[in-house]
């Protein structure tokens, strides 16, 4: 990461230091918990995402804090990229889930709608995506599969 980062965060949320954000802070995904508590547990491996909508948010509070390892680890080996490049100057400020279907502890598939909103270099826009989640017949850990991309 650069260490042009002086000027001011648009969200109450700040990447604190290189080892990620704090576990008392609020978690970026909007639940209203502490990180620790919400999505950093799964980001630590202490816990796993229970339903595809718990995935779905760690993976965005992963893209938030920088988290490319986390998010790799949860894609599905079937769609997973080589390497994933995260954009530094892009800041993911809010997430907004618009929709799911199925995604529970009783289901092997799920999909999650949501709009993801950034700021980058001054400008700001929305990520809206319809994504698909599998766990498998085996009832393992979630995992994200691909997304469609929603005007
Ligand atoms: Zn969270």
């Amino acid at each position: 990461m650069s260490r042009r980062a002086a000027r001011p965060r648009p969200t109450a949320f700040r990447r604190t230091t290189a080892q990620g954000p704090r576990s008392a802070d609020a978690c970026p995904c909007g639940t209203g918990q502490a990180y620790g508590a919400c999505c950093g547990r799964f980001h630590s491996g202490a816990a796993e995402a229970a339903t595809a909508e718990q995935l779905m948010r760690s993976r965005y509070t992963a893209f938030a804090v920088g988290d490319a390892a986390y998010l790799l680890r949860t894609w599905h080996p079937r769609t997973r990229p080589a390497v994933l490049h995260l954009d530094q100057g892009m800041r993911w400020i809010g997430l907004e889930i618009t929709g799911t279907s199925e995604g529970s502890a009783f289901h092997a598939t799920g999909t999650v709608t949501f709009r993801a909103h950034w700021t980058a270099g001054g400008e700001s826009g929305v990520l809206a995506e319809h994504s698909r989640f599998t766990r498998g017949e085996d009832g393992g850990a979630w995992r994200y599969v691909d997304g469609d991309v929603r005007d």
